[in-house]
């Protein structure tokens, strides 16, 4: 779901929802993010001088979830910002980087032969972080024979919530691949059994799908349930609050990168811009347009380079791209219109 946002003085920004069209993320949707922007989310920004910075906590405070659809709204406004100050959206973040590093996420394969034959050509392109899915069943045989493959590659597992706590001793097997890290092996919502399986794990544990605000960050450190977040500024709610989770994860030492959720070229270049800041120190899911799109709907599409990087657009205000109107017209399947 695409937003063109306007404000008085006709100054445009566009900005996407990354909700799926099925709740197995989170439990949110396109058809719930829908009506969420357009009768709760929309009617309280709509017609208001609000600062940026100010529209997290205002929509907080009395609307509960909804996470994704806040999200696309607040950056959205916070690119409008960017737009009005003549400045990059990096730049509004406070990102320093020029160029950010780029990891690819691999899913559930066959075989591990064909896990390799996908890995082996990641490597090959550049990629800095191989991510490997992994299910029970589909895991350190899979992991063992890409290692095997890949000696010196950055490797590390997502497991997308597939694991229980009395799977720790099964899970501490990948131990001995060297893996950056396992992301979000247990529950969802959890943080409590993830600090008794990361005192089990050698291999640092990321949290995805848990970390849902700045607040739950606070708790994954204090009780050790990790030790990197991926954060995903759609899952957290947009800027504001992954700004206080970078900040609170840069003083306890905890480093962060950025998760993608097949957004197309629009939301790239949030997540392209969030992953400028200083903290932001693993490569980040942020694949060039042409792994996932024939043709994206933003000139320049996102390329990445040789050694595995993408450019931080730093000298356009704005989120650094054009949008392809005509096509997004012929791709449209329904839209609305939110007026004061
Ligand atoms: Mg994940």
């Amino acid at each position: 779901m695409l937003l063109e946002i306007t404000d008085s003085d006709n100054v445009v920004a566009w900005s996407e929802c990354v909700a799926g069209e099925y709740p197995n993320y989170s439990p949110e949707t396109i058809d719930t993010a829908w009506p969420a922007i357009e009768q709760w989310i929309a009617p309280r920004l709509i017609g208001k001088n609000i600062d940026h910075t100010a529209i997290y906590d205002l929509l907080e405070q009395d609307i509960r979830g909804h996470e994704m659809a806040k999200a696309s709204v607040e950056m959205g406004c916070w690119a409008l910002f960017a737009l009005r100050s003549r400045a990059s959206l990096a730049q509004v973040l406070g990102g320093s980087r020029t160029d950010v590093a780029v990891g690819i996420s691999l899913g559930i394969q066959a075989s591990p032969e064909a896990l390799v034959q996908r890995a082996r050509a990641a490597y090959e392109q550049g990629y800095q972080k191989i991510k490997l899915k992994i299910m029970p069943g589909r895991d350190v045989e899979y992991v063992r024979a890409v290692r095997a493959a890949l000696p010196d590659a950055h490797l590390m597992a997502d497991a997308n919530n597939a694991y229980h706590i009395a799977d720790a001793e099964h899970l501490a097997k990948l131990d001995e691949f060297g893996l950056m890290m396992i992301e979000q092996p247990l529950d969802h919502t959890d943080i409590v059994q993830h600090a008794t399986l990361q005192r089990r794990l050698r291999t640092p544990i990321c949290l995805d799908e848990s970390i849902t605000s700045a607040e739950r960050a606070r708790d994954m450190i204090e009780l050790g349930s990790g030790r990197i977040i991926n954060i995903k500024p759609g899952r957290v709610g947009g800027f504001t609050s992954s700004i206080r989770i970078h900040d609170l994860t840069h003083q306890f030492g905890i480093p962060v990168w950025c998760g993608g959720m097949l957004e197309s070229g629009v939301g790239r270049a949030y997540n392209v811009a969030l992953a400028s800041l200083p903290n932001f120190t693993m490569p980040g899911d942020l694949s060039p347009s042409a792994r996932y799109w024939e043709r994206d709907i933003v000139q320049p599409e996102w390329t990445m380079s040789a050694q595995g990087m993408v450019r931080v657009p730093r000298d356009v205000a704005g989120i650094g791209v054009e949008v392809d109107i005509d096509r997004i017209d012929d791709l449209t399947v329904r839209q609305a219109t939110c007026t004061a």
